[in-house]
């Protein structure tokens, strides 16, 4: 069996012990990877990729148009990228700021909403991007007002760390915050957290989406 249909059974299986109630769904993170690889996972019942760089995307959703896939933006967003993202994902999970929001919702007058998670800041290092827990709120309502833009919930990428205890402590943070949210906005259904490294530890926490790369297509180039 093809490396990339075995790590993807195994994820599978492993979702399916951990959590037989409950899908959690699996985000192919194929930034980096060629296309050949993701044709290997689309042939295992893979259907959902994400990806960090526009351009990069752009060229692999060309090559890859023949094929019904859901793409979800999960990189940094640039203002002069807002248009492209708007115009080519089905989601972005990177929103943190409302001025970013305003564009996406602008660039995507005319379609279907595009699917959107607030990226928070859990592990209060600079670097990872994400509004504060505190800002959250306010950003979560304003956000919800624009009518392109359809709110599913929350992602972070925890500390680069891999002491369980805070990384559990993270998750449990966002965990906490998805469901302070979902009191007030009852339709959101996604909590993105967890990766390669601790998607295990992400779902015992209860995240329902999982973005997981170089545990299915192996390390980047
Ligand atoms: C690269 C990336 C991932 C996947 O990382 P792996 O460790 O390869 O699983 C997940 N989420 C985000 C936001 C990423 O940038």
């Amino acid at each position: 069996m093809d490396k990339i249909k075995k790590n993807l059974l195994i994820l599978n299986q492993q979702i399916e012990s951990i959590k037989a109630s409950n899908r959690t769904v699996i985000v192919a993170v194929s930034k980096k990877q060629d296309s050949s690889k993701i044709i290997e996972a689309i042939k295992s019942g893979q259907t959902i990729f994400g990806e960090n760089y526009v351009q990069e995307a752009l060229e692999k959703q060309e090559i890859l148009k023949k094929y019904n896939l859901e793409w979800h933006f999960i990189g940094p967003i640039q203002s002069n990228k807002c248009k492209a993202i708007a115009e080519n994902f089905s989601w972005v999970q990177t929103v943190d700021r409302l001025k970013t929001a305003i564009r996406i919702n602008d660039a995507r007058e005319g379609m279907e909403p595009i699917n959107v998670c607030l990226q928070i800041n859990i592990s209060s290092e600079d670097s990872k991007g994400g509004v504060m827990l505190e800002a959250a709120e306010d950003l979560f309502k304003e956000v919800s007002k624009l009518k392109n833009l359809n709110i599913r919930g929350l992602m972070a990428i925890p500390s680069n760390t891999s002491n369980a205890h805070v990384l559990k402590k993270e998750f449990q943070l966002l965990k906490n915050a998805y469901d302070e949210f979902k009191k007030t906005y009852p339709s959101i259904d996604t909590l993105s957290m967890g990766m390669s490294n601790d998607y295990l530890e992400a779902i015992q926490q209860g995240a329902n989406m999982i973005r997981v790369g170089s545990n299915i297509f192996g390390e980047r180039k």
